[in-house]
């Protein structure tokens, strides 16, 4: 499943089975298909093994509703051109999927901010992710591809058999594994 700038989600509205995260600090508040939760809890668990830390979710699924809410919130402060690069429009965020994360140490060291790829935690799951199925969906440099700025933070889960075919063949983002084509804007 692509969700990008040229690839909208498709209905609009789409909404995916959602179970709780395990490996969030508020079990409440995030939801992600089940298996990425089964994937994310033994990420955050071979993480631990590794490096003593494992991972918190601190966002995930998000509905259309509530993406319109953030997407204009985001144009409000900082105008659209500006919200573009950092928050899909609604219906186009891969947050809606219920495959997507964006997640921390449980040291909490760089919250949704780029230095999470300098800490521990960061280099771990760019390093190891793909053993679990998931991708660092938007790598430092290639905005031209995927359409947003680095965001080390963000996981996409596309399952171990992709993963590891990424991995195998190099392939820096989901786009050019699939061969279909840079997404930078809307058109
Ligand atoms: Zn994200």
């Amino acid at each position: 499943m692509l969700v990008n700038k040229r690839t909208p989600l498709s209905p609009a509205d789409y909404q995916p089975e959602l179970v709780a995260v395990s490996t969030s600090a508020d079990r409440d508040g995030e939801a992600v298909r089940p298996e990425v939760d089964a994937a994310l809890t033994e990420l955050s668990a071979a993480m631990r093994a590794d490096i003593g830390e494992g991972t918190h979710v601190f966002s995930s699924y998000r509905s259309y509703a509530r993406q319109t809410e953030l997407y204009n919130s985001y144009v409000a402060q900082y105008g659209q051109a500006e919200a573009d690069t950092t928050s899909a429009r609604p219906g186009h965020s891969e947050h809606q999927t219920g495959l997507s994360v964006d997640l921390m140490g449980t040291s909490g060291q760089c919250r949704l901010d780029t230095c999470f790829g300098d800490t521990a935690a960061g280099r771990w799951v760019a390093e190891h992710g793909w053993e679990h199925g998931f991708i660092v969906r938007y790598p430092d440099g290639l905005e031209g591809v995927t359409g947003y700025e680095y965001e080390p933070w963000h996981l996409r889960f596309v399952g171990v058999e992709v993963s590891t075919a990424m991995h195998q063949q190099g392939a820096r983002t989901y786009e050019e594994f699939l061969g279909a084509g840079s997404a930078p804007d809307y058109r």
